[in-house]
């Protein structure tokens, strides 16, 4: 079966807020999705409800269906496990989630170690080994996240992202705050890293173009719906 597959997803925060209307999506191993729609339509929603990182407030039903396993349903023990294993997200603007006064070394390594029943020491190398594949010299694992560029730090997002070899990462507007080069080679970046080591993606952003670059299938949400979906391609054609 696919690797993700979403039904009938509703997310509502505690407010009332309806953020998520029944949303269905299926993506097959190897397959890079995205996912488009303006501001507020309820796409970073859906991305935290994969991985149930959505504040305790929100109300979820539906199934969110990882490799056959209903993560809204799975035990903790079990949901920790897919978290960063199973999937693991990047999220926008890097300062979001890296934690200011820690090395980002120690940063990737974490998920490492929460995970693995790897030693501190092997941690720290695997975590220069993923700096050096994001294009940072493994050196600058003793930096902390305000001495590097935004690019930089989202190269640790992304470095992060892949500590635990996860089938699926979930790249919410991972290039969007930054300059207009710097989003090109990050993009770039994403797309080898996918392609490299046979990850799924799905892409999300308010900007039709990143996706258009970057991904084979595209939905359009809109007020916490899909209203399109369909082969890159063709969903521009009618846009
Ligand atoms: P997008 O990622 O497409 O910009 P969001 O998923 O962030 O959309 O937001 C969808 C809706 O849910 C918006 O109306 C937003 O204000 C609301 N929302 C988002 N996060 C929360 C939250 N933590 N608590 C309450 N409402 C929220
Ligand atoms: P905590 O302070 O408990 O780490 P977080 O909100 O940072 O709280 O994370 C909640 C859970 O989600 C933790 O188990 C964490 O490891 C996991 N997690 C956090 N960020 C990500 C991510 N980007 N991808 C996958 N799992 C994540």
């Amino acid at each position: 079966g696919p690797l993700l597959e979403v039904r009938d997803l509703h997310v509502t925060y505690g407010a009332g807020t309806r953020a998520v209307r029944g949303v269905d999506l299926t993506l097959s191993a190897g397959q890079k999705l995205g996912i488009a729609g303006e501001s507020g339509c309820g796409k970073s929603t859906l991305a935290l409800a994969l991985l149930r990182l959505l504040p305790a407030s929100a109300r979820l039903s539906g199934e969110i269906l990882l490799d056959g396993e209903d993560v809204l349903t799975m035990k903790w023990g079990r949901l920790r496990a897919v978290r960063w294993a199973g999937a693991s997200i990047v999220f926008q603007g890097a300062m979001h989630s890296l934690n200011p006064v820690h090395r980002v070394g120690e940063q990737i390594a974490e998920p490492v170690l929460l995970h693995s029943g790897s030693t501190a020491a092997a941690a720290r190398r695997r975590a220069g080994d993923l700096l050096e594949q994001v294009g940072l010299p493994a050196g600058r694992a003793d930096a902390y996240p305000h001495e590097l560029s935004g690019g930089q730090r989202q190269r640790v997002m992304i470095a992060m992202a892949l500590a635990c070899d996860p089938r699926l990462i979930v790249a919410d507007e991972p290039t969007t705050a930054l300059d207009v080069m710097i989003q090109a080679q990050i993009l770039r970046l994403i797309e080898q890293l996918v392609a490299d080591k046979d990850i799924s993606l799905l892409m999300i952003s308010h900007d039709l173009s990143v996706l258009a670059d970057t991904c084979d299938r595209l939905a359009v949400m809109y007020a916490g719906r899909v209203v399109e979906e369909g082969p890159a391609d063709e969903v521009f054609t009618d846009a």
